[in-house]
């Protein structure tokens, strides 16, 4: 955790807020004494249940919703940091996979991450600085069959990230992404095939480590309280030399 005097006065917006990494992050955030958080996220009513004992502000609705950041960044006075985090994950081969699935993970995960990064650099331009994370995936490095879609906008995401880190430098703003691995938060249970291994593995945390152990050699999942960490450190003022990075965060997955 990193000193109470860096964070505390400053402002953060985190989108995806309201369940696993966005949530751990506006908790770090907190923790660390952060003035203002700005939260973003489809589920409302989860924003208020966090605990948080900063000042927020959350929003309901949904990042790839041009009115949504075109009404924030009407009403934004100041910004300091930016956790582009919302996203979601599709399956099905390409021979399978239908144009509306395709084009809802675009929209999610590019679309929002686009519209969420203008609004951020906008106003960390007027102030010359400020730092941001996009939350990309290890599936935007290594490819893994029945993941087109997920894959394809989490590697996108890495490169927009490192497009927008060259542009943004000149004005003292730094812009890098984080690629985790497994992390145990809801977007597993969200998955249609994920509740018949959980029946087969008679459990979640099960079905999680036996995922795990297959596919991690450090053999374990991330929790979403490390990977927030992480983007914390990203974040800080530790990582001021730190810009068009993919940080990656997945046990050893990629090697
Ligand atoms: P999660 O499902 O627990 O949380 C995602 C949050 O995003 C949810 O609260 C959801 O309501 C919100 N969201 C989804 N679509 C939205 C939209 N259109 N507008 C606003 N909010 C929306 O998942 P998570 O694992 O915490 O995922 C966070 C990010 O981490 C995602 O970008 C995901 O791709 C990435 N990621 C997750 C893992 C993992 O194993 N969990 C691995 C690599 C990358």
């Amino acid at each position: 955790m990193q000193s109470q005097s860096e964070f505390s006065g400053r402002t953060a917006l985190v989108t995806g807020a309201a369940s696993g990494i966005g949530a751990a992050t506006a908790r770090w955030l907190d923790a660390c004494g952060i003035g203002e958080l700005i939260l973003v996220d489809l589920d409302r009513p989860a924003l208020d249940q966090l605990g948080l004992s900063c000042k927020f502000r959350p929003l309901g609705g949904d990042v790839s919703d041009p009115a949504l950041w075109k009404l924030l960044e009407r009403e934004l006075t100041r910004l300091d940091y930016a956790v582009l985090n919302a996203g979601i994950a599709t399956n099905g081969e390409i021979t399978e996979l239908d144009i509306a699935s395709w084009r809802k993970t675009m929209a999610v995960n590019l679309d929002g991450m686009f519209l969420s990064l203008r609004t951020a650099l906008r106003a960390m331009k007027k102030a010359s600085s400020g730092a941001v994370v996009l939350t990309a995936s290890v599936s935007g490095i290594k490819a893994a069959a029945g993941t087109a879609a997920y894959s394809a906008s989490k590697a996108a995401t890495i490169q927009l990230a490192k497009v927008a880190a060259a542009e943004a430098a000149k004005y003292g703003v730094r812009v890098n992404a984080i690629a985790p691995g497994g992390v145990d938060t809801g977007i597993w249970d969200r998955a249609e095939w994920f509740a018949p291994l959980v029946e087969q593995h008679g459990g979640r945390a099960e079905a999680l480590a036996a995922m795990a152990k297959d596919a991690t050699p450090l053999g374990r999942f991330a929790s979403a309280d490390e990977v927030a960490a992480q983007i914390g450190f990203l974040l800080s003022d530790v990582a001021a030399t730190i810009t068009g990075t993919c940080l990656v965060s997945d046990g050893g997955v990629s090697l």
